[in-house]
Parts: structure tokens; sequence; C-alpha cells
């Protein structure tokens, strides 16, 4: 399965997105929840393109073009790792997101904990 990760642009200086992939490889987090029997390929890691995260949907489907099956939001976003400041607009902003690409694509809501 294809991968396609969005991060919180705010976390950017604090975090290069190292546990994401690390997470994605071990397939632990919120990644288990993906079929077994599938490899994992990221095909692009992308930020929400900075507050108020507009941006997010016209890059998650720059991810979809490019293949992926999958969008996961990094935990920056809702769960606000690794500062404890979750986005304020995270439900918005992944509904809109939902809403824009449709509804063959499988989200994750996090990566890991
Ligand atoms: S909109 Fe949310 S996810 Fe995007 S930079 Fe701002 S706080 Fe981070």
């Amino acid at each position: 399965m294809k991968i396609g990760i969005i991060r919180c642009q705010a976390t950017e200086d604090y975090c290069p997105g190292t546990t994401d992939f690390k997470t994605m490889k071990l397939r632990k987090g919120s990644f288990a929840e993906l079929p077994a029997h599938e490899d994992l390929e990221l095909v692009g890691f992308v930020s929400c393109g900075g507050c108020p995260g507009k941006k997010a949907v016209l890059r998650a489907r720059e991810l979809v073009r490019r293949g992926a099956q999958c969008i996961a939001f990094a935990s920056c976003i809702q769960n606000g790792n690794p500062l404890g400041f979750p986005c304020p607009q995270a439900q918005q902003l992944m509904d809109a997101v939902r809403r824009g690409i449709g509804t063959d694509i499988k989200f994750l809501n996090y990566t890991h904990s």
C-alpha cells in the first residue's frame, strides 16, 4: 500500500519526521491497522502548508495523484507531538482533506503515540 503523510508545518523546526518513518517501517502505531500482507511504500511526506492548513487538501490530492492509497495525518496534527500542542484546526483540517479527496482513500488520524 502506498502511503502519503501530511504533517504540521509549524512543527517542522522541532521534528524532521524520524519517528513517523521508523513507526511505518516497523508497522507500529496506526500503521498496524493496515493489511499485514501489503508492503508499505512512502510516496510523499508533506506539510499542511502552514496555518490555517487549507493547503493540506491540495497537497493530499497531489499525494493521491502520485499513487497514495492511504493518507496518514502525522501525530503532530491531532496529538500535538512532540510539543503537546495540537493543531487548533485539526478536526477541520482532516475533515476538509477527507471531503477533498473522496472515499476510496484510507485515512490514519495519527502516526505514532
Ligand atoms: S494549520 Fe495546524 S497543522 Fe497546519 S501549521 Fe497550523 S497548527 Fe500546524
